[in-house]
This record gives structure tokens, C-alpha cells and sequence, in this order.
């Protein structure tokens, strides 16, 4: 995603910030399928997009059947070209409105509630959900946190009793700046393991808060400034201020997310499930730019390769 389209997905937000994602707001901003289309083509490629085919700077127009044809060449293309939408049979608005709906709510949405307020059947609407929970999952790719001074928290936890299978205890490691937080299913909590991650994701010079787990001893070798509580003495906080408690916080909210809409979640989906529930946390004070974010941040559109795309 380019900042060029950061900006556009930014500017669109200026323009209706007071409206906080109500019915009214969405019918009025987004009425038909031709709206819906315009927000993703100016989201992705812009008004001045030059032509990828004639290479000219050129007005795009959209036809009957949802492509935006070049006035100079005639090429067409699709703007849901390389998106979730792709190749998808349920019309934009009604993506467009189930997103609306999963950043809406204080909790994961069902597949059932989609059903009844779209109309869809169920395994369209259950694929629906999944597709954008995939698309959160991508929103939510792993960025560098802290820096020279800046507190960060480490923690793991387990995740017993989500998933359908008995003897499954899902293992997450959670990074937090005490704002955002990004989590990782690891395959254990070996140092082999966090080590890699912690040096990928934590920028050097980092004050990192850790519990008295042994795969963080001798964190100081990656150039952290390592400091850690003893839960087994029952210290919570250090006489430093050093603590894990946001990230404690955190666990709790995300078990209690998972338990309270699911019974059991399949193994292979779980990890979606826990990045939607990070986008939502890291969006908790703005869930009109969680909602812009979905909809209109995308890949790259498609490189032209000699065929109408989409
Ligand atoms: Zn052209």
C-alpha cells in the first residue's frame, strides 16, 4: 500500500468524520454499486492514474458493467483487480456494508447475522466474513515498535479451549508499545523462537518489559534495555515502574472476545481471529478509519500484462 493511497483513504475520512459509521451515514455516502466502485477506484489508483496500457494521462469512465474504460485507447479495467472482491459474485455495497458491520460491532460477527442482514445464504455469507477477516489479517502485518527510551512490553500467553481440537493450546506472543500491539502464534515459547521475532519487530535501544521467563534472560544482547517483573514472587509492578500489565490487560480482553462469540474455532482459522481482534484494539478509538482502512486499503494494483484485469 502506497502512501499516495494512504493519503486518499485519509482525505476521504476528513470529508465525513462527524457521521461515525450510522445506517444513515452509510446509505447516503455509499447509495449504489456505482459509488461503491468510484470509492475503490479513487482509493487505489486516483483521478490522474495514467493508463497503463497507452501510457497517457487519460480520463477513466465507468461502463454499465462496473469497468473504467480509458477515453484515449479504450483500455478497461476493474478496480476490485487484485482485491478481496475479486472474481466475487455479492455486490460491493453489500462488502462494503458487512464491513461496516464487523468494525460496527463491539464483537466478532457471526456468520448467521450476516446471513439475515444481507440476505445472502449461509456458505456466502460465512465465506464473505472469512474474506474480510483474511483482509484484516493483512491490514494487520507486523511493523517496528519502541525505539531509544520507548517502553515495550513482551509477554505469551496460551490460548487453551478455542479451537476444535482437544489437545490444541494455541501459543501467541504479544509486542506492545502500550498503544498498538501486534501478536504472533509461535509454535512454542522457546528463545529459539521469540529471539528472531523480538529482533525483527523491536527497534534497538528499547526499554523491554518482560515477565521472569528464561527465554528472556539476556535480552541486553540484541540491544534492549531489559527489564522484568517476577510474577512467582507475586511482583506485579517494579519498584521502576517496570510492569506487563498492558499487555496482561490485553490478553484478557482477547480471550474473552474469542469465548464469547465462538464455541470452538477451527485450528486453521484461529489465526484470523486473533488479528481481527488486534485491528479492532489497535483501531479502539477510531473505528471509522478501521472501517476506511478495510475497504479501501488494498495490494498494489496489478502490473498490465496485456489483459483487461479484474
Ligand atoms: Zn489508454
Amino acid at each position: 500500500m502506497g502512501k499516495l493511497a494512504d493519503d486518499r483513504v485519509m482525505q476521504r475520512l476528513d470529508s465525513c468524520s462527524s457521521s461515525l459509521l450510522s445506517y444513515d451515514w452509510f446509505f447516503s455516502r455509499f447509495p449504489d454499486q456505482r459509488s461503491c466502485c468510484n470509492f475503490l477506484f479513487q482509493s487505489r489508483l486516483g483521478n490522474d492514474w495514467p493508463c497503463p496500457r497507452c501510457g497517457r494521462q487519460t480520463k477513466w469512465h465507468l461502463s454499465r458493467y462496473y469497468y473504467y474504460g480509458c477515453q484515449r485507447c479504450g483500455y478497461q479495467l476493474r478496480p476490485k483487480a487484485g482485491t478481496i472482491f475479486a472474481r466475487s459474485k455479492i455486490d460491493l455495497q453489500r462488502w462494503f456494508f458487512v464491513a461496516l458491520l464487523m468494525c460496527q460491532s463491539p464483537r466478532s460477527v457471526p456468520a448467521q447475522f450476516v446471513k439475515r442482514a444481507t440476505g445472502l445464504g449461509e456458505q456466502a455469507a460465512w465465506s464473505l466474513g472469512d474474506r474480510l477477516r483474511s483482509h484484516m489479517e493483512w491490514l494487520g502485518q507486523p511493523r517496528l515498535l519502541g525505539g531509544p527510551g520507548k517502553v515495550i512490553e513482551v509477554d505469551e500467553t496460551f490460548l487453551p479451549n478455542v479451537v476444535r481440537s482437544e489437545r490444541a493450546r494455541i501459543k501467541v506472543l504479544g509486542i506492545t508499545d502500550r498503544s498498538q500491539v501486534m501478536t504472533f502464534i509461535t509454535k512454542d515459547r522457546k528463545r529459539e523462537t521469540i529471539w528472531p521475532i523480538l529482533r525483527k519487530f523491536v527497534a534497538p535501544g528499547s526499554i523491554v518489559n518482560t515477565d521472569g521467563w528464561k527465554a528472556y534472560r539476556g535480552l541486553e544482547a540484541l540491544g534492549f534495555e531489559h527489564r522484568f517483573v517476577n510474577h512467582l514472587k507475586g511482583e506485579w509492578v517494579g519498584k521502576d515502574g517496570t510492569s506487563t500489565l498492558f499487555i496482561d490487560g490485553y490478553w484478557a480482553r482477547l480471550k474473552h472476545f474469542l469465548s464469547r462469540t465462538h464455541v470452538r474455532i477451527n485450528e486453521a482459522h484461529i489465526g484470523k481471529y486473533i488479528k481481527e481482534y488486534e485491528l479492532r484494539f489497535n483501531h479502539r478509538n477510531d473505528r471509522t478509519a478501521m472501517f476506511f482502512r478495510v475497504i479501501g486499503e488494498h495490494p498494489e494494483f496489478p502490473a498490465y500484462t496485456g489483459r483487461t484485469l479484474g
